[in-house]
Protein backbone atom coordinates (compact mmCIF):
# COMPACT_ATOMS: atom_id res chain seq x y z
CA UNK A 1 0.00 0.00 0.00
CA UNK A 2 1.10 3.46 -0.56
CA UNK A 3 2.30 5.36 2.64
CA UNK A 4 3.74 8.48 3.47
CA UNK A 5 6.49 8.31 5.77
CA UNK A 6 8.28 10.40 8.44
CA UNK A 7 11.75 9.92 8.00
CA UNK A 8 13.50 12.94 8.78
CA UNK A 9 12.49 15.76 11.00
CA UNK A 10 10.95 18.88 9.01
CA UNK A 11 11.84 16.99 5.32
CA UNK A 12 8.69 16.24 3.30
CA UNK A 13 7.46 12.65 3.99
CA UNK A 14 8.21 10.09 1.43
CA UNK A 15 5.58 8.29 -0.63
CA UNK A 16 6.68 4.73 -0.22
CA UNK A 17 5.23 1.64 -1.32
CA UNK A 18 5.33 -0.57 2.01
CA UNK A 19 3.80 -4.32 3.37
CA UNK A 20 -0.38 -4.09 3.57
CA UNK A 21 -1.03 -4.19 6.99
CA UNK A 22 -2.37 -7.01 9.36
CA UNK A 23 -5.00 -7.11 12.58
CA UNK A 24 -3.25 -8.40 15.16
CA UNK A 25 -5.78 -9.85 18.09
CA UNK A 26 -8.64 -7.81 19.23
CA UNK A 27 -7.28 -5.35 16.57
CA UNK A 28 -8.55 -4.61 12.93
CA UNK A 29 -7.79 -2.76 9.58
CA UNK A 30 -9.29 -0.19 8.03
CA UNK A 31 -9.11 1.08 4.30
CA UNK A 32 -8.44 4.98 5.41
CA UNK A 33 -11.55 7.00 3.84
CA UNK A 34 -10.17 10.42 5.21
CA UNK A 35 -7.12 11.64 7.35
CA UNK A 36 -7.26 15.10 8.92
CA UNK A 37 -3.64 17.08 8.98
CA UNK A 38 -3.70 18.59 12.48
CA UNK A 39 -1.71 20.89 14.30
CA UNK A 40 -0.48 17.48 16.40
CA UNK A 41 0.79 16.12 13.41
CA UNK A 42 3.07 19.03 13.06
CA UNK A 43 4.79 18.18 16.48
CA UNK A 44 5.56 15.19 15.70
CA UNK A 45 6.96 16.23 12.14
CA UNK A 46 9.12 18.39 13.95
CA UNK A 47 10.64 16.16 16.13
CA UNK A 48 9.34 18.05 19.26
CA UNK A 49 6.95 14.96 20.66
CA UNK A 50 9.11 12.17 22.77
CA UNK A 51 7.09 9.65 21.72
CA UNK A 52 7.57 9.71 18.05
CA UNK A 53 10.70 7.22 16.48
CA UNK A 54 10.96 7.38 13.45
CA UNK A 55 10.53 5.81 10.58
CA UNK A 56 6.98 6.68 11.46
CA UNK A 57 3.32 7.63 9.19
CA UNK A 58 1.87 10.03 10.90
CA UNK A 59 -2.14 10.55 11.12
CA UNK A 60 -4.18 10.11 14.02
CA UNK A 61 -7.50 11.90 13.13
CA UNK A 62 -9.18 9.44 10.68
CA UNK A 63 -11.98 7.42 9.76
CA UNK A 64 -12.27 4.26 7.30
CA UNK A 65 -13.88 0.98 6.01
CA UNK A 66 -13.28 -2.57 7.85
CA UNK A 67 -10.93 -4.53 5.50
CA UNK A 68 -10.20 -6.96 7.54
CA UNK A 69 -10.99 -8.20 11.26
CA UNK A 70 -8.53 -10.00 13.73
CA UNK A 71 -9.11 -12.75 16.22
CA UNK A 72 -11.46 -11.54 19.32
CA UNK A 73 -13.45 -8.91 17.54
CA UNK A 74 -16.97 -9.15 18.25
CA UNK A 75 -18.42 -5.69 17.41
CA UNK A 76 -17.05 -4.85 13.83
CA UNK A 77 -17.31 -6.91 10.31
CA UNK A 78 -15.68 -6.48 6.89
CA UNK A 79 -17.24 -3.30 5.37
CA UNK A 80 -18.45 -1.28 8.41
CA UNK A 81 -17.88 2.33 8.46
CA UNK A 82 -16.05 3.54 11.63
CA UNK A 83 -14.79 6.65 13.49
CA UNK A 84 -12.00 6.27 16.07
CA UNK A 85 -10.63 8.35 18.49
CA UNK A 86 -6.81 9.20 18.42
CA UNK A 87 -6.51 7.57 21.98
CA UNK A 88 -7.00 3.79 21.62
CA UNK A 89 -7.32 2.72 25.02
CA UNK A 90 -6.83 -0.85 25.95
CA UNK A 91 -11.00 -1.32 27.58
CA UNK A 92 -9.69 -3.24 30.23
CA UNK A 93 -7.61 -1.47 32.72
CA UNK A 94 -9.29 0.15 36.03
CA UNK A 95 -9.11 3.58 33.91
CA UNK A 96 -10.92 2.54 31.17
CA UNK A 97 -13.57 0.57 33.73
CA UNK A 98 -14.25 3.77 35.15
CA UNK A 99 -14.47 5.58 31.99
CA UNK A 100 -11.55 7.28 31.56
CA UNK A 101 -10.13 5.92 28.41
CA UNK A 102 -7.67 9.28 28.04
CA UNK A 103 -5.52 8.16 30.61
CA UNK A 104 -5.15 4.40 29.40
CA UNK A 105 -1.91 3.19 30.84
CA UNK A 106 -1.37 1.15 28.11
CA UNK A 107 -2.95 3.31 25.23
CA UNK A 108 -1.33 3.43 21.48
CA UNK A 109 -1.73 6.22 19.92
CA UNK A 110 -1.41 6.13 15.80
CA UNK A 111 1.06 8.63 14.06
CA UNK A 112 2.98 8.73 17.82
CA UNK A 113 3.13 5.36 19.13
CA UNK A 114 2.92 2.87 15.93
CA UNK A 115 1.77 4.30 12.20
CA UNK A 116 -0.67 6.26 11.47
CA UNK A 117 -3.49 7.11 8.57
CA UNK A 118 -1.27 9.11 6.50
CA UNK A 119 -1.86 5.56 4.41
CA UNK A 120 -4.51 3.90 2.16
CA UNK A 121 -4.23 1.24 5.26
CA UNK A 122 -3.98 1.54 9.28
CA UNK A 123 -4.15 -1.45 11.29
CA UNK A 124 -6.24 -0.29 14.38
CA UNK A 125 -5.69 -1.98 18.08
CA UNK A 126 -8.47 -2.83 20.51
CA UNK A 127 -11.14 -2.37 17.79
CA UNK A 128 -14.25 -3.16 20.17
CA UNK A 129 -13.10 -0.81 22.73
CA UNK A 130 -12.78 2.33 20.54
CA UNK A 131 -14.03 2.51 16.97
CA UNK A 132 -17.70 3.96 16.47
CA UNK A 133 -20.10 3.11 13.46
CA UNK A 134 -19.51 6.38 11.23
CA UNK A 135 -23.28 7.37 10.50
CA UNK A 136 -24.25 7.31 6.81
CA UNK A 137 -25.40 11.21 6.76
CA UNK A 138 -21.61 12.46 7.82
CA UNK A 139 -19.37 12.48 4.77
CA UNK A 140 -15.85 11.26 5.69
CA UNK A 141 -14.25 14.39 5.59
CA UNK A 142 -15.78 15.77 8.02
CA UNK A 143 -15.97 12.84 10.25
CA UNK A 144 -12.22 13.07 10.10
CA UNK A 145 -12.63 15.56 12.75
CA UNK A 146 -13.83 13.23 14.99
CA UNK A 147 -10.77 11.69 15.47
CA UNK A 148 -8.60 14.19 17.23
CA UNK A 149 -10.16 18.19 17.24
CA UNK A 150 -13.57 18.23 16.98
CA UNK A 151 -13.54 15.62 20.05
CA UNK A 152 -11.06 16.83 21.94
CA UNK A 153 -12.98 20.24 22.39
CA UNK A 154 -16.30 18.60 23.04
CA UNK A 155 -14.80 16.85 25.60
CA UNK A 156 -12.86 20.09 27.13
CA UNK A 157 -16.40 21.87 26.91
CA UNK A 158 -18.42 19.14 28.77
CA UNK A 159 -16.70 16.92 30.23
CA UNK A 160 -13.99 19.32 31.64
CA UNK A 161 -15.30 22.84 31.80
CA UNK A 162 -19.03 21.36 32.45
CA UNK A 163 -19.78 24.66 29.81
CA UNK A 164 -23.54 26.13 30.89
CA UNK A 165 -25.70 27.59 28.31
CA UNK A 166 -25.56 31.43 28.71
CA UNK A 167 -21.93 31.04 29.71
CA UNK A 168 -18.90 33.70 27.94
CA UNK A 169 -16.66 30.81 26.29
CA UNK A 170 -13.34 32.60 25.13
CA UNK A 171 -11.17 30.35 22.88
CA UNK A 172 -7.60 31.71 22.36
CA UNK A 173 -6.15 30.26 18.80
CA UNK A 174 -8.84 29.85 15.52
CA UNK A 175 -7.23 26.98 14.15
CA UNK A 176 -9.23 23.64 13.96
CA UNK A 177 -9.83 22.85 17.34
CA UNK A 178 -10.55 26.40 18.30
CA UNK A 179 -12.95 26.42 15.72
CA UNK A 180 -14.44 23.21 16.38
CA UNK A 181 -14.42 24.42 19.80
CA UNK A 182 -16.07 27.69 18.75
CA UNK A 183 -18.90 25.63 17.02
CA UNK A 184 -19.22 23.36 19.41
CA UNK A 185 -19.48 25.75 22.01
CA UNK A 186 -22.43 27.95 20.21
CA UNK A 187 -24.40 24.72 19.96
CA UNK A 188 -24.36 24.27 23.81
CA UNK A 189 -25.64 27.90 24.51
CA UNK A 190 -22.59 29.43 25.16
CA UNK A 191 -21.07 33.18 23.90
CA UNK A 192 -18.07 32.28 21.95
CA UNK A 193 -15.36 35.00 21.54
CA UNK A 194 -12.47 33.87 18.77
CA UNK A 195 -9.02 35.51 19.67
CA UNK A 196 -6.06 34.79 17.62
CA UNK A 197 -3.55 36.85 16.05
CA UNK A 198 -4.41 36.15 12.21
CA UNK A 199 -7.48 38.62 10.94
CA UNK A 200 -8.40 36.29 8.27
CA UNK A 201 -9.09 33.55 10.64
CA UNK A 202 -11.10 35.98 12.90
CA UNK A 203 -12.93 37.20 9.48
CA UNK A 204 -13.99 33.46 9.10
CA UNK A 205 -14.58 32.57 12.67
CA UNK A 206 -17.31 35.40 12.33
CA UNK A 207 -18.81 33.89 9.42
CA UNK A 208 -19.11 30.88 11.94
CA UNK A 209 -21.06 32.68 14.38
CA UNK A 210 -18.61 33.89 16.53
CA UNK A 211 -20.29 36.48 18.72
CA UNK A 212 -17.17 38.52 18.84
CA UNK A 213 -13.31 38.73 18.04
CA UNK A 214 -10.53 39.62 19.31
CA UNK A 215 -7.26 40.50 16.96
CA UNK A 216 -4.37 40.14 20.10
CA UNK A 217 -2.12 41.82 17.48
CA UNK A 218 -3.55 44.92 17.96
CA UNK A 219 -5.00 45.07 21.22
CA UNK A 220 -4.46 44.00 25.13
CA UNK A 221 -6.84 40.57 24.44
CA UNK A 222 -7.54 39.88 28.49
CA UNK A 223 -8.51 43.87 28.31
CA UNK A 224 -10.98 43.30 25.55
CA UNK A 225 -12.67 39.71 26.72
CA UNK A 226 -13.36 41.16 30.07
CA UNK A 227 -14.59 44.23 28.54
CA UNK A 228 -16.81 42.76 25.96
CA UNK A 229 -18.13 40.05 28.83
CA UNK A 230 -18.38 42.48 31.56
CA UNK A 231 -15.49 41.05 33.46
CA UNK A 232 -13.98 38.09 32.06
CA UNK A 233 -15.28 34.88 30.54
CA UNK A 234 -16.69 32.19 32.57
CA UNK A 235 -14.79 29.45 30.70
CA UNK A 236 -11.48 29.51 28.38
CA UNK A 237 -10.16 27.28 26.14
CA UNK A 238 -6.23 27.59 25.23
CA UNK A 239 -5.87 26.16 21.65
CA UNK A 240 -2.29 26.76 20.75
CA UNK A 241 -0.14 25.24 23.43
CA UNK A 242 2.22 28.22 24.09
CA UNK A 243 2.66 30.64 26.92
CA UNK A 244 1.35 34.08 25.62
CA UNK A 245 -1.92 32.12 25.03
CA UNK A 246 -1.92 29.99 27.86
CA UNK A 247 -1.05 33.58 30.42
CA UNK A 248 -3.77 35.59 28.10
CA UNK A 249 -6.24 33.41 28.76
CA UNK A 250 -6.51 33.01 32.66
CA UNK A 251 -5.92 37.18 32.42
CA UNK A 252 -9.21 36.75 30.28
CA UNK A 253 -11.70 34.20 33.18
CA UNK A 254 -13.76 36.58 35.62
CA UNK A 255 -13.72 35.11 39.22
CA UNK A 256 -14.38 31.33 39.57
CA UNK A 257 -13.80 31.30 35.82
CA UNK A 258 -12.46 27.85 34.49
CA UNK A 259 -9.24 27.02 31.81
CA UNK A 260 -8.98 24.18 29.76
CA UNK A 261 -5.85 23.85 28.63
CA UNK A 262 -5.81 21.95 24.79
CA UNK A 263 -2.86 22.90 23.00
CA UNK A 264 -0.33 20.85 23.57
CA UNK A 265 3.01 22.20 24.77
CA UNK A 266 5.83 20.81 22.91
CA UNK A 267 9.40 22.18 22.28
CA UNK A 268 9.98 25.63 24.35
CA UNK A 269 6.81 25.81 25.27
CA UNK A 270 6.83 22.70 27.96
CA UNK A 271 8.01 24.75 30.93
CA UNK A 272 5.69 28.53 31.19
CA UNK A 273 5.98 30.54 33.42
CA UNK A 274 2.41 31.90 35.09
CA UNK A 275 0.26 34.30 36.31
CA UNK A 276 -0.55 32.48 39.48
CA UNK A 277 -1.67 35.60 41.51
CA UNK A 278 -4.55 35.79 38.95
CA UNK A 279 -5.28 31.97 39.31
CA UNK A 280 -4.95 32.87 43.51
CA UNK A 281 -7.10 35.61 43.39
CA UNK A 282 -9.67 34.73 40.90
CA UNK A 283 -9.99 31.66 42.77
CA UNK A 284 -9.74 29.93 39.09
CA UNK A 285 -9.92 26.13 38.15
CA UNK A 286 -7.78 24.99 35.60
CA UNK A 287 -8.01 21.51 33.96
CA UNK A 288 -5.09 19.56 31.07
CA UNK A 289 -7.13 17.61 28.49
CA UNK A 290 -6.83 15.41 25.92
CA UNK A 291 -8.76 13.74 23.65
CA UNK A 292 -11.99 12.28 24.39
CA UNK A 293 -12.83 8.45 25.69
CA UNK A 294 -14.99 6.81 23.21
CA UNK A 295 -18.02 6.62 25.14
CA UNK A 296 -19.25 10.41 25.13
CA UNK A 297 -19.58 9.86 20.76
CA UNK A 298 -22.97 9.11 20.52
CA UNK A 299 -23.86 12.51 22.41
CA UNK A 300 -21.85 14.47 19.78
CA UNK A 301 -23.29 12.28 16.81
CA UNK A 302 -26.80 13.02 18.44
CA UNK A 303 -26.04 16.65 18.04
CA UNK A 304 -24.88 16.52 14.70
CA UNK A 305 -27.37 14.46 13.49
CA UNK A 306 -29.89 16.84 15.05
CA UNK A 307 -28.61 19.87 12.89
CA UNK A 308 -27.77 21.90 15.92
CA UNK A 309 -24.25 21.86 14.69
CA UNK A 310 -22.71 21.71 11.35
CA UNK A 311 -18.61 20.75 11.19
CA UNK A 312 -18.55 20.87 7.39
CA UNK A 313 -17.49 24.34 7.14
CA UNK A 314 -14.28 23.12 9.04
CA UNK A 315 -13.17 21.27 6.08
CA UNK A 316 -11.53 24.18 3.59
CA UNK A 317 -9.18 22.13 1.53
CA UNK A 318 -9.25 18.12 0.47
CA UNK A 319 -5.88 17.28 0.05
CA UNK A 320 -3.60 14.37 -1.73
CA UNK A 321 -1.53 12.51 0.44
CA UNK A 322 1.12 13.94 -1.53
CA UNK A 323 0.18 17.35 -0.96
CA UNK A 324 0.48 16.54 3.15
CA UNK A 325 4.53 17.32 3.55
CA UNK A 326 3.35 21.02 2.56
CA UNK A 327 0.36 21.28 4.87
CA UNK A 328 2.39 20.31 7.87
CA UNK A 329 5.48 22.81 7.10
CA UNK A 330 2.43 25.43 6.93
CA UNK A 331 2.11 25.33 10.31
CA UNK A 332 5.51 26.49 11.10
CA UNK A 333 3.68 30.19 10.16
CA UNK A 334 0.21 31.20 10.57
CA UNK A 335 -2.26 28.40 8.21
CA UNK A 336 -4.79 29.69 6.40
CA UNK A 337 -7.91 29.04 7.84
CA UNK A 338 -9.97 26.13 8.07
CA UNK A 339 -8.19 22.72 8.05
CA UNK A 340 -6.51 19.97 5.34
CA UNK A 341 -8.02 16.57 4.92
CA UNK A 342 -6.74 14.07 2.98
CA UNK A 343 -9.10 12.22 0.89
CA UNK A 344 -7.00 11.16 -2.28
CA UNK A 345 -4.47 8.64 -0.99
CA UNK A 346 -3.86 7.40 -4.44
CA UNK A 347 -1.61 10.15 -5.38
ZN1 LIG B 1 -4.81 16.04 16.49
ZN1 LIG C 1 -7.02 0.88 29.63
Amino acid sequence: MRAARLITYRQPLELANVPDPTPEPGGVVLRVLACGVCRSDWHAWSGSDPDVVLPMTPGHEYCGEVVAVGAGVTRWAVGDRVIAPFILACGRCGDCSAGNQTTCASQVVPGFTCDGAYAEMIAVSHADANLTALPDTLSPEIAASLGCRATTAWQALVGRAMIQPGEWLVVFGGGGVGISTLLLGRALGARVIVVDIDQAKLDYATRLGADAVVNAATCDAPEAVREITGGGAHVGIEALGVEVTTVATMKSLRKLGRMVQIGMPAGDHTQMTLPMDVLYSGQLSVHGTRGMPSWRYPSLLNLIAGGQVDLSPMVTRTISLSQASAELAAFDGPTPPGVAVITDFAN
